[in-house]
């Protein structure tokens, strides 16, 4: 059986046209001989709308409460999906999280998937049926509604797509995975081919074109990933293993994340235990820490910085004010006008004189670097969120435009 996942993003279903449109892209995968389920996002702006609605409530809410409420975007979505395809005569059934079922674990607003049903959706497939799953929702095993994280209709795609052995295509309005975000660089070039590790790297620094959870699954279940535009008919990106790129470049990508907030721990003392104590703090509230810098010690005391999620922020400042408190640290300085820029590429691996060159340009701007961090295949830079579209602009410049390195072809 010729499988499709075919994942459409908040923009694609943002009106009846628009959910037309794809109910004709689907159509003509199924005209072509596929057997086609579809992944839905929420229409264009209603996450965010019914986030505003509940933030009239107040700052921190019930996370159980989010889930139940910031699901019904996606509900709404696949009825109107269904219904369209009905209409045009193929027969559709529009499936929640929980009717699948897509099991999550508890850790509501950001959940993992622990299991996924299929048998129900092979059923209807069989039946002739084309299912319409809600992305972005799960359920716990006690039946509480979950929801994926930011995104997370595209880690219900791959999801789906690994459980159910089949392609995965990923409609958004973009053509494809870009050399930086195509709306701050208009010179961004599509690139054919991703690795699943360059992905996942640009994906967890500010390329929200896929979520992070779905590269991670996409790598490790091997699933192919075709990302494209809904608008337009042209190839798009194809997310494969690193074999199967073929130009391997030192730089795919620029991004630049502003999604962060950095806080200072303030003259704690420095003596072993103290970082633990924080960061097992904050990893019992599971909020995940990304940058971290410790300053050199002064007369045995030491400054701490590290940036957390924004979303998470509020949450992360009253645990690291306790703990602060507790180890007798002078204070905590918190900034959210920070953003991360990167630059990420396998290539990175084997050439030399990325970070430098990185350094020389922001310097020629006067931006200022307050941390750095860097794997194997990226370099990531915290400046000042007022100069991040500067950065990401010139950085591109410099390492895309204007490269003069020989690419390595297949190799
Ligand atoms: P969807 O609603 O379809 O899931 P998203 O808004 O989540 O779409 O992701 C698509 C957006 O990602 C694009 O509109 C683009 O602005 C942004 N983006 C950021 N970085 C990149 C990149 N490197 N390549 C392509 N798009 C990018
Ligand atoms: N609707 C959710 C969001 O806006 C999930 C998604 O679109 O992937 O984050
Ligand atoms: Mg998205």
């Amino acid at each position: 059986m010729n499988l499709l996942v075919q994942k459409f993003g908040g923009t694609s279903v943002g009106s009846i046209e628009r959910i037309e449109n794809a109910a004709r892209r689907v159509i003509q995968a199924v005209e072509k001989g596929h057997r086609v389920v579809v992944v839905s996002s929420a229409m264009a702006g209603e996450t965010d709308g019914l986030l505003s609605l509940a933030h009239q409530i107040g700052k921190r809410l019930p996370e159980r409460e989010m889930d139940v409420l910031l699901s019904t975007g996606e509900q709404k979505a696949i009825a109107l999906f269904s219904m369209m395809l009905r209409k045009l005569g193929y027969p559709a059934v529009s499936l929640c999280g929980w009717q699948v079922p897509i099991v999550t674990d508890d850790v509501h607003t950001k959940s993992r998937i622990v299991k996924i049903g299929v048998q129900r959706l092979k059923n209807l497939i069989n039946d002739g049926y084309i299912p319409v799953v809600a992305g972005f929702q799960g359920v716990t095993e006690t039946w509480d509604i979950t929801t994926l994280g930011r995104g997370g209709s595209d880690t219900t795609a791959v999801a789906l797509a690994s459980a159910l052995s089949a392609d995965c295509e990923i409609y958004t309005d973009v053509p494809g995975v870009f050399t930086a975000d195509p709306r701050i660089v208009p010179n961004a070039k599509k690139v054919p081919y991703i690795s699943y590790e360059e992905m996942l790297e640009l994906a967890s620094l500010g390329a929200k074109v896929m979520q992070i959870r779905s590269v991670e699954f996409a790598a490790k279940y091997r699933v192919r990933i075709h990302v494209r535009s809904s608008f337009s008919e042209e190839e798009g990106t194809w997310i494969v293993p690193e074999d199967e790129v073929m130009e391997k470049v030192a730089v795919r990508g620029i991004t630049a994340d502003t999604k962060e907030a950095r806080f200072t721990v303030v003259k704690v003392p420095d003596k072993p235990g103290i970082a633990a104590e924080i960061f097992k703090a904050l990893g019992e509230a599971h909020i995940v820490v990304d940058m971290i810098v410790q300053n050199v010690s002064h007369d045995g005391y030491t400054d701490m910085s590290f940036t957390v999620n924004k979303t998470e922020a509020d949450k992360a400042e009253e645990i690291i004010r306790k703990v602060a408190e507790k180890v007798g640290a002078e204070e905590v300085v918190r900034d959210d006008k920070v953003a991360k820029v990167s630059v990420v590429g396998l290539g990175m691996k084997s050439s030399y004189g990325t970070a430098a060159k990185m350094f020389e340009v922001l310097a020629k701007h006067g931006i200022n670097m307050m941390a750095i961090s860097t794997s194997e295949i990226k370099i990531s830079c915290l400046i000042e969120e007022k100069f991040a579209e500067l950065a990401v602009r010139e950085l591109h410049e410099a390492f895309i435009e204007n490269n003069e390195e020989i690419k390595v072809e297949g190799g």
